[in-house]
């Protein structure tokens, strides 16, 4: 964690970084994260509860909530833990508006520059800020937007270019620091057509050693902060026709040795991963076989003579990019990362 963090340091050294943490620090756990991240210059995430257990676990430095507060409740927290908080819509002005505020509250302004989920659409800006600005106790108002394709050079649909350029109308003449890049933009700061330089960047897969598309993590000198591994529970040596599995999905063409490991959906490995998804066991490369279960996945040994049970089996992670695993899967490695059940033994290298 702290080795990707510097990797973001050095894609953006002018700017500040809010290493995101949300959906518990991607599936990592929420302290775990703020440990790996302590060099961040502020942790962002999503759920207000998590963000006053930041300010118990100790974290001194900003807080940001990025889809803001939902209800009295969250504004009651933010002003009492000195949380930041993204503001989207008139809905959350007006609660401002009714709720004097008891201290200093920083926010962040957020632009739809494009993706049509959270914002307010650039002509519009003027106006919310302006309603900000008059609330007292209002203090840094942060002009903030989100890329829909940052990790693509040039969208048919919409290009980053397009939204940078509707950020900076938008934001055009109003006061405060600039928040721009997810991940896929930090790794993208270099480029000399990009206008991306901003106040602060807010990189979240990359933390993770996984990337948003594109070139392999690994092309970015990213490390994976999570590998998730079992081992094999049982064999079974299976002859030309004979099947594997519920639904029997998979059938063998020859004599073939299932490996059963012991990782299944409820560890939150994904049920839809298909035959071929790739394995390591024993450092060696194989796949998956026949339908993932609740708590057993089975895999193809006939490659691998020296496996038996016991053998370590790696579903992603240290030698198996999460990134490789979920595109054979058909989702991304965020996913992946996110979903890891409670019920998996974290164990700290
Ligand atoms: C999740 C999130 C990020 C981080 O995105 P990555 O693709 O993981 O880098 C940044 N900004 C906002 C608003 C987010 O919700």
């Amino acid at each position: 964690m702290q080795h990707n963090l510097a990797r973001a340091r050095a894609c953006a050294p002018q700017a500040k970084i809010w290493a995101v943490v949300k959906a518990n620090g991607y599936g990592h756990g929420l302290e775990r994260a703020m440990r790996g991240f302590a060099a961040a210059d502020g942790l962002a995430l999503v759920e207000p509860d998590y963000a006053r257990r930041l300010r118990e676990l100790g974290w001194r430095k900003p807080i940001l909530l990025l889809e803001g507060f939902f209800d009295p409740d969250d504004l009651a927290m933010m002003q009492e833990c000195g949380v930041n908080g993204a503001v989207h819509c008139v809905e959350q002005i007006a609660m401002l508006e009714a709720a004097p505020l008891k201290g200093r509250l920083d926010l962040h302004l957020k632009m739809n520059t494009g993706m049509n989920r959270l914002g307010f659409l650039p002509a519009a800006c003027a106006a919310a800020y302006a309603r900000l600005r008059a609330i007292p106790g209002v203090g840094t108002i942060t002009l903030m937007t989100h890329f829909a394709n940052a990790e693509e050079a040039a969208h048919p649909s919409l290009t980053m270019h397009e939204q940078i350029r509707r950020f900076r109308s938008g934001a055009d003449g109003l006061d405060g620091p600039r928040s721009l890049a997810n991940s896929a933009g930090v790794l993208r700061l270099g480029e000399p057509d990009l206008d991306l330089a901003s106040d602060w960047v807010r990189p979240g897969i990359m933390l993770y050693g996984g990337t948003p598309g594109g070139p392999p993590a690994a092309a970015y000198d990213l490390r994976p902060t999570m590998t998730l591994s079992s081992a094999v529970i049982g064999l079974q040596d299976i002859g030309a026709g004979d099947v594997v599995g519920y639904g029997s999905h998979f059938r063998a063409s020859g004599p073939t040795r299932v490996g059963v490991v012991a990782c299944g959906y409820a560890d939150g490995y994904p049920r839809h991963a298909p035959h071929g998804t790739p394995v390591l066991v024993d450092g060696v490369r194989t796949s998956l076989i026949g339908r993932v279960s609740m708590d057993m996945m089975t895999i193809d040994l006939t490659g691998v003579p020296g496996a038996g049970v016991g053998s370590v089996v790696t579903l992603w992670g240290a030698g198996l990019p999460v990134d490789e695993v979920a595109q054979a899967a058909g989702t991304i490695g965020y996913e992946l990362l996110c979903a890891l059940a409670p019920r998996v033994r974290v164990v700290e290298a």
